[in-house]
């Protein structure tokens, strides 16, 4: 066992640690409350490579594995969740299905701007009648000679009007089921995507969020992923891997609760003294020390089994379980230790508890991570490690 980091691994969480604390952290409350979104820090994180991290050299991207990556997500969570986000998004639900999935055609033509950064990328899966179950969904899509026509609503989704490329998710007939479905590459720089108003959301405000209208959406033939049907092993795929980067978020995001509540409990005095030398606020800063230590390992051991042969469904939704489940407790906790201050918006942990809050709900509720590692407990005899 081995718990040393590479080079290449420390020096990016170095890098964008430094980053983040320069120039995420202080002006995220001010994006919080304006929900302007930060095309400045986009160009920057870009110049950085930060935006095509584990897409391979030969298409534009840094060709890293996912740990660096990982650590990429959390410390710019610690400086800014609603970055962090669009990051994420871009890096992992778009860039890694083409990567994997798309024909080499595909992966010349669509990769190269989104790694650089010029331009962002999400995905479309979730529409307003379909979310915990994807394969419900109701976009559909027709081929007319060498291009697919894609028709329907999708919901919430992440860099809707400021990403141009987006994995999208429609069946060819619903009577067909999940077999039905397949993936596809939409270019969102045309008429037949109709991005709606951003959702008014309780965290994450200055990252965007939209409903959005296909009408007659065109993707190119060559756009497929896979073959016509393979839609929601697709998906599935990619959310085994894209859950990592969530995990990652929550522990940013709990990392700076657990930051600013230190600094708090050191500062403020009560009873004569500071109120970390009282016992209940020591414990509790001791738990989520331990609780976020432990979430994070679990994290980073389930991204070095992602590079290993084998489903990652389980351990993968155990990192994001533990990790968002995690980071919802360490920010209450956080908000508790400031007391009333806590309740400000003029302090952090306001925000910071906010933000962890969507945590648990997207990239699969934490509910649904407890379907999927139930269904891998159903195929064991055991759980101890091999
Ligand atoms: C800020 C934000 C950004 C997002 N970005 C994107 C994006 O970029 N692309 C995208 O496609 N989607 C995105 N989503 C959507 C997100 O992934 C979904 O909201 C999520 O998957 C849950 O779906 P739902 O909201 O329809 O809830 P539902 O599926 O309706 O669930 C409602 C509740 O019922 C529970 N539930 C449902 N089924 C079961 C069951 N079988 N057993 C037990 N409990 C169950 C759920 O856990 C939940 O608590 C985003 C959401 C948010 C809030």
């Amino acid at each position: 066992m081995d718990f040393d980091f590479s080079e290449q691994q420390k020096m990016v969480r170095d890098m964008v640690r430094s980053f983040a604390a320069e120039k995420l952290r202080p002006g995220a409350g001010s994006r919080d409350e304006s929900g302007e979104f930060p095309v400045e820090i986009f160009r920057e994180l870009a110049a950085l490579g930060l935006l095509g991290m584990t897409t391979p050299e030969a298409y534009g991207g840094a060709g890293m594995e996912i740990l660096a990556y990982l650590f990429a997500i959390e410390e710019i969570a610690r400086g800014d969740a609603s970055v962090a986000v669009a990051v994420s998004v871009t890096n992992s639900v778009c860039q890694w299905p083409i990567v994997h999935f798309g024909s080499e055609e595909l992966k010349r033509r669509v990769l190269p701007e989104l790694a650089s950064g010029e331009v962002l990328g999400g995905i479309m899966l979730t529409e307003p009648g379909a979310g915990s179950d994807l394969a419900s969904l109701r976009t559909t899509y027709r081929r007319e000679g060498d291009r697919f026509l894609l028709n329907g609503a999708k919901a919430w989704i992440t860099n809707a009007g400021v990403g141009a490329t987006f994995v999208v998710l429609a069946t060819r007939d619903r009577s067909q089921g999940a077999k039905g479905i397949s993936a596809f590459v939409l270019d969102a720089r045309q008429p037949g995507v109709v991005v709606q108003p951003r959702e008014k959301k309780m965290g994450l405000r200055s990252s965007v969020t939209a409903a959005v209208m296909l009408e007659d959406a065109e993707v190119p033939v060559a756009n497929l992923l896979g073959e016509e049907g393979a839609g929601m092993k697709i998906a599935l795929a990619t959310l085994d891997h894209s859950r990592l980067g969530i995990a990652a978020q929550a522990l940013g995001i709990a990392q700076a609760a657990l930051d600013e509540a230190l600094a708090y409990a050191k500062q403020r005095e009560q009873f004569g003294r500071p109120i970390i030398e009282h016992e209940a606020v020591g414990f509790r800063l001791a738990d989520m020390d331990a609780e976020l230590e432990a979430a994070r390992w679990l994290t980073y051991r389930a991204a070095w089994l992602s590079q290993r042969p084998g489903r990652v469904s389980r351990t993968s939704a155990q990192a994001k379980l533990l990790a968002s489940e995690t980071a919802n407790r360490i920010a209450a906790l956080a908000v508790q230790v400031h007391g009333g201050y806590g309740f400000s918006r003029e302090y952090a942990v306001e925000r910071l508890y906010r933000e962890a809050r969507v945590t648990t709900i997207y990239e699969g509720t934490s509910e649904v991570q407890r379907m999927v590692i139930a269904r891998a407990l159903k195929g064991l005899v055991t759980t101890a490690p091999e």
